[in-house]
């Protein structure tokens, strides 16, 4: 099937309402628009609340002015443009400013403005640096998304790196089995360049990004499938945005439809307060009742997410809430000292991320037993 990718929202299909046109134009002088024809042709019109639609289509309440452009902070740990280094065994390389669509609560959406210089470009110097850091055993090829390289592109990134004794773990992250499942389905030579890395014994972890079963089409489940067949792993990972999974039922169906395809869910993210998304963001007590109520549904593989927030020092995990209090707990930290300590916060059903917590009763700095955990 031949994909169109949409950039102008002028462009988009007929049968799209032009009260949807008008929104799309609107915002689009702030927060660029990108769709595909495949895409746009999940959206079920006669569904005012359409999750797909809802995802992809700008809204109006995008330019309320909420949140900042980095709000993870992510410019701490930039070594040179592009390439990132929190968690000591894990390097992030922004190798792409694109994705198959724009996903309306992107956190990252420095990455397509213009100006910004958020992409690598020095790969030589990359690699050099990873060479030299013995520490870091995995990394993480993400941007916009990695398959919107050619593969021959993606090639070039995946062999430099799989020279490397030390880097045992690529990882791609990608929303293209979601977006496009026609870049996988239609392109042998990817699942060749696949299976070719893991015959070097690197394992390939591909990080999904499916936020709604809708999504999960018969074309969806087909690129899932053929990349099982390489050896790579799959995991899922989303945020909650309110309307598209914000509901226990939504989040329940996605975590129950992904288990019986074999792909993990593994991180479930507190939406980052990034400009624009005060629309798609659920506070973070909401969201963890919204996660629990989920998983009482399923069955333990369906299960094995996490909840947690990118926070600018680490990621952090909600472990349990009562009357009174929040707990939280360091899942990755940036800073050793923080590293599986555990925090107990007064709740605060408005905080959308750990900074809306004025109190925090305790933070375990785990001298005794959790610092078993880490540093990682
Ligand atoms: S796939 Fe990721 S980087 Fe791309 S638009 Fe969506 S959230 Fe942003």
């Amino acid at each position: 099937m031949k994909v169109k990718y949409i950039n102008n929202p002028d462009n988009l299909p007929e049968n799209t309402p032009s009260s949807a046109l008008d929104a799309a134009n609107k915002v689009d002088e702030t927060y660029q628009f990108r769709s595909n024809s495949y895409y746009q042709s999940l959206i079920n019109w006669d569904d005012p609340e359409d999750p797909i639609a809802r995802l992809i289509m700008p809204d109006a309440a995008e330019l309320n002015e909420w949140g900042k452009l980095d709000p993870s902070g992510e410019h701490n740990y930039t070594i040179l443009p592009g390439l990132e280094h929190k968690y000591r065994s894990t390097a992030l390389m922004l190798v792409s400013n694109v994705c198959g669509g724009i996903c309306r609560y992107c956190f990252r959406k420095r990455v397509f403005m213009k100006g910004q210089d958020a992409i690598l470009k020095d790969i030589d110097g990359a690699v050099s640096y990873i060479k030299e850091h013995k520490e870091i055993t995995n990394v993480l090829l993400t941007g916009g998304d990695p398959l919107m390289l050619s593969t021959g592109k993606l090639r070039k990134y995946l062999e430099a790196l799989a020279e490397i004794d030390h880097i045992k773990i690529l990882r791609l992250g990608s929303k293209m089995p979601a977006f496009n499942p026609f870049r996988i389905i239609e392109d042998e030579s990817l699942l060749d360049l696949l299976k070719e890395i893991i015959a070097k014994g690197k394992q390939i972890y591909i990080m999904t990004h499916f936020n709604h079963v809708q999504e999960l089409t018969d074309e969806a489940k087909e690129g899932i499938r053929l990349l099982r067949s390489t050896g790579a792993e799959l995991a899922n990972q989303t945020p909650i945005i309110r309307g598209v999974n914000s509901t226990p039922d939504a989040l329940a169906n996605l975590f129950r439809e992904l288990s019986f395809l074999g792909v993990p869910p593994y991180y479930i993210f507190q939406c980052r307060p990034a400009s624009g998304n005060s629309d798609y963001a659920v506070p973070i007590e909401e969201g963890y009742g919204i996660f629990e109520k989920a998983r009482v549904q399923v069955s333990g593989l369906a299960k094995r997410a996490r909840f947690v927030m990118s926070h600018q020092t680490g990621k952090i995990e909600v472990v349990g809430m009562d009357g009174e209090n929040i707990y939280m707990k360091y899942h990755r930290a940036a800073e050793e000292a923080d590293s599986g300590a555990f925090m107990v916060l007064k709740r605060n059903a408005e905080a959308y991320w750990l900074d809306d917590y004025a109190e925090i009763h305790a933070k375990n700095p785990l001298d005794s037993l959790y610092h078993s955990y880490g540093p990682e």
